[in-house]
């Protein structure tokens, strides 16, 4: 039996109006189920759009470099045979970003766009903003650009754990028949490294501001109105900046916890990334990314260890199969990791910091307490009030196109919400930058990952097993262990996990997470993977290098498939 059929752009993700840029067939023509018809063309891709039947084409009913999206009509086809199940509905469209209203500056501006804070969110955006005519401004409290990342965050505590990472795998190696002797731990020299390679970055930013003619304004900046800033330069003097549009970038804190003493030997991640020295007994409050971070490097350097979590896990939002590889692998480093424990009290005395945790009755000394139970956005004082800015517990509310509640003030990066990474600060800071010089832009990525760059490395993005479970939203689960990957097997690395997560109904990867080393450098395939709406096929078709630790994602997706020959066949 044949009918005559229309074939329409099916699900495309959250693209509209995109191009036809070929006609793969004629009318007339015969074509195979899944052949491809055309192929169209986003701003992150080209798709193939195939034929969901066999058949004679009729007509071809699109024109090259009309604008298609999903649902248009593309041609007529005498199809043959059954039809295959229908292909699940196109998800619901992102909202549109709000149009650009122009600024209306009240009095002389001296920029177009002023940026308060020169961390990874405020430095991109004023050159993201330079690069695109505006004249800009940027004010930084601090002597160097590059914010909390560079200077006390992201780059030194890396700088630190790949020396940690490297101490240790030499010392692994005895297993392997080279043997190198205890480290010996320079910490002048290693202190210098670590400052060496904060100084190369931060030393290239104000070349770079300087290239883009960016003026640099060294002061802490408050708003004095909606279109004017006070700058304290220092020793009382202070400038006033006009602007048209205003980026707020100015990051956050970490949080001080009221029981601590004031004292050298409490120390938060910034005290922490000083290496004052290196303690014997080193406790860690929050067992987060930063304070897991920092109890490698310490423990690497000889320090035992304790870590206390408020919360019932450590790596709260991690699904737990990656943390129990990570837990077994960092058996070593821990004396106790006490989770849904309290630190209650604690007192400076000539041994220590004696700490005290709710339901345990005796206390503990350590030679250094790191408290890393989170940061606080630094968004009161800054005078956002006075400009009519909304400001809810430090944090600035803002809409898809980084717009606060005044439409030419904008806010990103820790300021503007979870997470507080360096990437999505980067990203947001983009977004604002390109608004506030007139381009239709908007937040749209789905998914921000994240890495814990421990020993192992975790890292995971998207959907996690337990969101899904506690959404319930059904989701199909791949696993694919390295002890079945040769590159994991010969680098020593047969305890890691790679995992993708797909949603059951539209086949997509939806999340994925990875354990092991090089976990970070991995996940950005997951992560372009589910911005390109990739199904398992897209992943496990497409041959990755062999051997790699990369491998075991397309082998996870292989193994959603069913096809994955490096583990034990399926039972049946
Ligand atoms: C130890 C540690 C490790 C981290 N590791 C990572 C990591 O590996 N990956 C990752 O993605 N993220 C990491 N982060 C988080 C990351 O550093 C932040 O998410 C990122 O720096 C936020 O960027 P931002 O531009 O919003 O703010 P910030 O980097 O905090 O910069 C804000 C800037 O604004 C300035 N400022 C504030 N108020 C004023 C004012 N009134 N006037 C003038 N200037 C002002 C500040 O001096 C600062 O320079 C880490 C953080 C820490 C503490």
């Amino acid at each position: 039996m044949s009918e005559i059929i229309d074939i329409r752009v099916p699900d495309i993700g959250d693209y509209r109006d995109v191009p036809v840029i070929e006609i793969s067939v004629s009318a007339g023509e015969t074509v195979a189920l899944d052949q491809t018809l055309c192929v169209v063309e986003s701003d992150k891709a080209t798709m193939d759009i195939p034929s969901p039947r066999a058949g004679r084409v009729v007509e071809m009913l699109i024109g090259l470099n009309e604008k298609v999206s999903a649902g248009t009509v593309i041609a007529r086809i005498e199809a043959e045979g059954d039809a295959r199940p229908a292909a699940p509905e196109a998800p619901k469209e992102a909202p549109a970003p709000t149009p650009a209203p122009a600024p209306a500056p009240a009095g002389k501006t001296d920029c177009d766009v002023m940026v308060i804070g020169g961390g990874p969110g405020g430095y991109s955006a004023a050159f993201r903003a330079a690069d695109l005519g505006q004249r800009v401004i940027l004010v930084e409290r601090e002597p160097t650009l590059g914010g909390v990342c560079l200077n006390v965050g992201c780059i030194p505590s890396k700088a630190l754990l790949h020396v940690a990472a490297v101490t240790e795998e030499a010392q692994r190696l005895a297993d392997h028949g080279v043997s190198f002797g205890a480290p010996s731990i320079d910490l002048d020299k290693l202190r210098a490294f670590k400052g060496a390679t904060v100084r190369r970055l931060t030393d290239g930013l104000g070349q770079m501001a300087r290239l883009r003619k960016v003026e640099v304004v060294r002061g802490t900046a408050r708003f004095v109105g909606a279109n004017r800033i006070a700058v304290e330069t220092g020793e009382g003097a202070a400038r006033e900046i006009g602007f048209a549009s205003a980026i707020v970038a100015a990051g956050s804190s970490p949080v001080a916890l009221p029981m601590l003493p004031k004292d050298p030997r409490v120390v938060d991640s910034t005290g922490a990334l000083e290496l004052p020295f290196v303690p014997k007994r080193l406790l860690v409050i929050g067992g987060g990314i930063i304070g897991l971070e920092m109890a490698t490097v310490y423990s690497a350097l000889g320090a035992r260890v304790d870590v206390v979590e408020r919360l019932p896990h450590i790596l709260d939002g991690v699904d737990r199969d990656l943390v129990e590889v990570w837990t077994k692998r960092n058996a070593h480093r821990f004396d106790r990791i006490l989770t849904g424990a309290e630190v209650v009290a604690a007192e400076a005395g000539p041994d220590g910091i004696t700490v005290t945790l709710k339901d345990e009755p005796d206390p503990r000394t350590y030679d250094l307490v790191l408290q890393s139970a989170g940061r606080r956005p630094n968004g009161d004082g800054l005078g956002l009030v006075e400009a009519g800015v909304n400001v809810e517990r430090g944090f600035v509310p803002v809409d898809a196109q980084m717009r606060t509640n005044v439409p030419h003030i904008f806010a990103i990066g820790d300021l503007a919400g979870a997470p507080m990474l360096a990437h999505k600060a980067v990203h947001e800071g983009h977004v604002a930058a390109e608004v506030a010089a007139g381009h239709r832009a908007g937040f749209d990525a789905s998914v921000i990952p994240s890495v814990a760059y421990t020993d192992p490395e975790i890292a995971w993005v998207g959907l996690t097993e337990a969101q899904a479970a506690a959404q319930g939203r059904p989701v199909d689960v791949a696993r694919f262990p390295w002890g079945a990957s040769g590159r994991a097997i010969a680098n020593g690395a047969d305890y890691g996990l790679t995992k993708l997560i797909f949603d059951r109904e539209t086949q997509r990867v939806v999340g994925g997470a990875i354990v092991g080393p090089s976990a970070g450098d991995m996940l950005g395939e997951i992560g372009l993977a589910i911005e390109m709406g990739a199904d398992a096929a897209d992943i496990g078709r497409t041959i990755h290098p062999h051997p790699t630790l990369g491998e075991t994602i397309g082998m996870a997706a292989e193994v959603s498939l069913g096809i994955c020959t490096d583990l034990p066949p399926r039972r049946r």
